[in-house]
């Protein structure tokens, strides 16, 4: 198996701030057995809707205008990773990442392996 190419740990998790992350009602049941809530109260709690798809709701983020509601802004990572949905658990869809590789040319050209480069 080849090894994957990026390192979601040094990413500042610019997949989580896609804006229309579809959930199933398998991932909903998932969510709320995780967070000790009902289906319902996940579902509303959660999700909209959105041109006609139940996606992920977003909050505010510093680094970008909003990201995923489960997204935890100060460590960059998913608060739910366990029981994150099923879109969640398969991107990038191989061994690379797109955005990875935006950020690893930004920091390069930076010199700067910290530096959050911005995708708007
Ligand atoms: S954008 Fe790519 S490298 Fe960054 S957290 Fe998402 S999958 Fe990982
Ligand atoms: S559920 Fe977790 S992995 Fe999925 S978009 Fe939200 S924060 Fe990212």
């Amino acid at each position: 198996m080849k090894k994957n190419q990026y390192d979601c740990s040094k990413c500042p998790g610019y997949c989580c701030t896609y804006d229309h992350i579809e959930v199933s009602q398998y991932d909903i049941k998932r969510l709320a057995k995780h967070l000790n809530v009902t289906p319902e109260v996940a579902e509303k709690r959660y999700t909209k809707v959105d041109e006609g798809k139940v996606v992920l709701r977003h909050h505010a983020d510093e680094s970008f205008t909003s990201a995923c509601i489960f997204f935890n802004s100060e460590h960059r990572r998913c608060s739910v990773y366990e029981a994150r949905p099923h879109p969640c658990r398969t991107y990038p869809y191989g061994t690379k990442c797109g955005y990875f590789e935006f950020l690893k040319f930004e920091r390069e050209h930076q010199g700067d392996d910290e530096y959050v480069a911005t995708t708007r």
